[in-house]
């Protein structure tokens, strides 16, 4: 870009409200519905909102975009958007961008998502107990290890600080491991994790509904894994499942959203070559010097925080 894009970018992740039918008794909390149409409303009252074509003919040079322009963004491919988002942007006329994983053929839940269950369920501090259990002695080393480091980085005793210390070393170290040791646990304290699975990301019918209403679709991986944790390979086996699954829903190119924002160096290198031109991460920024590299703001924080920018 020879100059930064203003372009503010909103992340969600679940909208949703306790016992409704995106909830559906998981007990894992979101973005109210009430809380996601007032903080659109607010968003109207300054921004122009823009869809993923709009910034797509944008960084091709094709079009200019609005002044002060906003893209409102979803990620993780969760129901939560088909039954409750895609509704309230519909009647609003607006178009949402949904970055999806591609579970196709998986089957199952990402890591992420079963310990969002098992959280819900179990508490903390049960859930550490449980998987302790079940990890062997060189594991518990390297767990032990891993949480140190950690806690130096992260040194604040809140209950989210060990929640997310348990995710750090859980999601990142020793991710490979624990991922189906957390599938023992979900099937031990929910139920069949393929039936749940089945019931918590969107299918391809909705996403061609969705599609057809004015959404748009971009990449978020497959296993939603740290990609600063991965090979190159597999990065790259990531991205070209995610190619493989928008090719069945839109015409590129498309945008992807670097899983937890981790990034790689090799990433918009690998991007490029199986057609997208945008990556988005968690970086708080609203001015962009890079397509690969789109900061965006998490709108469940700024209703909890308020706005932290101008
Ligand atoms: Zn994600």
């Amino acid at each position: 870009m020879k100059q930064p894009l203003d372009l503010t970018v909103m992340m969600y992740h679940y909208v949703r409200d306790p016992g409704d039918s995106a909830e559906a008794g998981s007990g894992i909390t979101g973005m109210s519905v009430r809380d996601f149409e007032s903080q659109l409303d607010q968003l109207s009252q300054k921004h122009t909102f823009i869809s993923w074509a709009d910034l797509r003919a944008a960084l091709q040079g094709e079009k200019s975009l609005p002044a002060s322009p906003c893209l409102l963004t979803f990620d993780d491919g969760v129901r939560d958007h088909y039954l409750n988002v895609f509704r309230i942007l519909r009647r609003r006329n607006l178009s949402g961008l949904f970055f999806v994983l591609n579970r196709i053929d998986t089957g199952g839940l990402v890591l992420a998502h079963k310990i969002h269950f098992l959280l819900a369920k179990l508490g903390l501090n049960q859930l550490r107990e449980e998987l302790w259990e079940q990890l062997n002695d060189a594991q518990r080393q390297r767990f032990t290890a891993a949480e140190k480091g950690y806690q130096f980085k992260y040194p604040s005793t809140s209950e989210d600080a060990h929640i997310n210390l348990l995710k750090a070393v859980v999601q990142r170290d020793l991710s490979n491991e624990v991922d189906p040791l957390l599938g023992i646990l979900f099937e031990v304290h929910i139920g069949s994790e393929m039936e749940t699975a089945r019931n918590y990301y969107l299918n391809l019918e909705q996403m061609h509904e969705m599609s057809e209403g004015g959404m748009h679709f971009g990449g978020h991986s497959s296993s939603h894994p740290w990609f600063d944790w991965i090979d190159a390979e597999a990065r790259a086996a990531e991205i070209r499942a995610s190619a493989e699954l928008l090719q069945k829903i839109e015409s590129g190119p498309w945008a992807f959203a670097f899983p937890y924002g981790g990034l790689a160096e090799d990433a918009p290198q690998i991007l490029k070559a199986h057609g997208f031109v945008a990556a988005f991460t968690t970086k708080t920024h609203v001015q962009h010097m890079d397509p690969f590299l789109i900061g965006r703001l998490d709108g469940e924080e700024i209703v909890q925080n308020g706005y932290g920018y101008a």
